[in-house]
């Protein structure tokens, strides 16, 4: 019997080692990982570049209060910074601390400049961000929030594409919108760029700040560094975290100078972000997946692998709706509910994950060899042939 809580449906399978795209399960069995903990190990299993800087790191230090000055994360920052639209970053330990940080940066730039009123947050309703209690409410999803009343106040909704509702839903008190450019656990959905930079005029327009949510479809996994930058637009606030850490736990909130200056000592906090081990690892993932070579080799890889699922979705027109996605951030759409799709892709040894909208996620890692991407395409049409 398990004494984990039962707030999983796990399958049962376990593993005991992983190298590179593969994993090794307790059964002697070796599966193609197209999971990667949800787009969490940017790099793969076991990546020798980062068994070597965690292993060095654990040897010198682990934890220091953020009381300190870290030097480990001052590089981090900066190199984030350098890269991005950032001034100013806040480490944290997962995705639903970086958004609840991005949210509380939000409003206390309006508290900070006399307008503490201005605090409510327009999401995408069915939206993910996060399962703290505010995120969940953020998220505007009944499954999500059921059972977790009252009710955290202080979110609004639109339904995505709805641009019409996005406006109506603009209010006095409204502080920010947040949103992610591509939509992960809600289906791989994308957000085209020029509504993005409809957006961020809208934001302007109205004086509100743009929240993007990256912790899913930023740091690399869309083919840029950050998903955002193809659209050429910029944001105010983004949280990160999933690919940052390549599988060690790391949370941040990048945002610009005008809303950093509201964040003065004492206003957040967090006791283990940003420590000298998770810094050593972010610092040496951030090295490898933001250089442009390596960009372009993801690009290119997205283009061959989307290409491929196109011509099995044209093959299997009853089973495949639709490919989703950029990047590597894909999803199959199915016609119908995907639970059996995935139960048999399993059985031939190949893992994926579900997301909303009976969507296949597709989540190999971002240095994925070519003859990887040949075996799960050919493991999809089996299975397409044989549903
Ligand atoms: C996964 C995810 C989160 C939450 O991250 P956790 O580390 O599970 O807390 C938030 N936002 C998005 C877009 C995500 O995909």
């Amino acid at each position: 019997m398990s004494f984990l809580a039962k707030n999983y449906n796990r399958r049962n399978i376990s593993f005991t080692k992983g190298k590179g795209s593969y994993l090794y399960s307790s059964k002697g069995k070796k599966y193609l990982d197209f999971v990667q903990g949800i787009a969490v190990n940017s790099l793969g299993h076991a990546h020798p570049k980062l068994i070597k800087v965690i292993n060095n790191q654990t040897k010198k230090l682990w934890h220091v209060s953020n009381s300190f000055v870290i030097p480990e994360g001052e590089l981090l920052a900066k190199k984030l910074a350098k890269k991005t639209f950032a001034d100013y970053v806040m480490f944290q330990n997962s995705g639903a601390e970086a958004t609840e940080a991005a949210i509380k940066v939000a409003r206390r730039y309006f508290y900070s400049i006399g307008k503490p009123k201005k605090n409510r947050i327009l999401c995408i309703k069915n939206s993910f961000h996060g399962r703290t209690i505010a995120a969940i409410f953020a998220s505007g999803s009944k499954k999500m929030t059921e059972g977790f009343g009252p009710k955290i106040n202080g979110f609004d909704h639109f339904k995505f594409g709805d641009h019409y509702s996005l406006k109506k839903k603009i209010g006095k008190n409204t502080a920010a919108i947040m949103v992610e450019p591509i939509m992960g656990e809600g289906g791989i959905k994308v957000i085209p760029d020029w509504c993005l930079r409809e957006l961020r005029k809208l934001c302007d327009k109205k004086k509100i700040l743009l929240i993007l949510d990256e912790v899913q479809c930023g740091i690399s996994r869309s083919g840029d560094f950050f998903a955002y930058e193809k659209a050429k637009v910029k944001p105010d606030i983004v949280p990160i975290a999933k690919g940052i850490g390549g599988g060690f736990p790391i949370g941040a909130v990048l945002m610009n100078k005008k809303v950093a200056k509201s964040m003065i000592p004492g206003t957040h906090g967090s006791t283990f972000g940003g420590n000298p081990l998770a810094m050593a690892v972010g610092n040496k993932v951030m090295d490898i997946v933001s250089s442009k070579k390596f960009l372009n080799n993801v690009k290119k890889l997205s283009k061959y692998f989307l290409s491929n699922l196109n011509n099995l979705k044209n093959r299997y027109p009853n089973i495949i709706k639709e490919v989703r996605g950029r990047g590597l951030l894909i999803g199959l759409q199915l016609h119908n509910d995907q639970s059996k799709f995935i139960k048999k892709l399993t059985e031939n040894k190949f893992l994926t994950i579900r997301a909303a909208e009976n969507v296949v996620r597709l989540l190999p890692p971002l240095n994925v060899k070519k003859n990887e991407l040949d075996q799960a395409l050919k493991i999809i049409n089996k299975v397409c042939a044989e549903h």
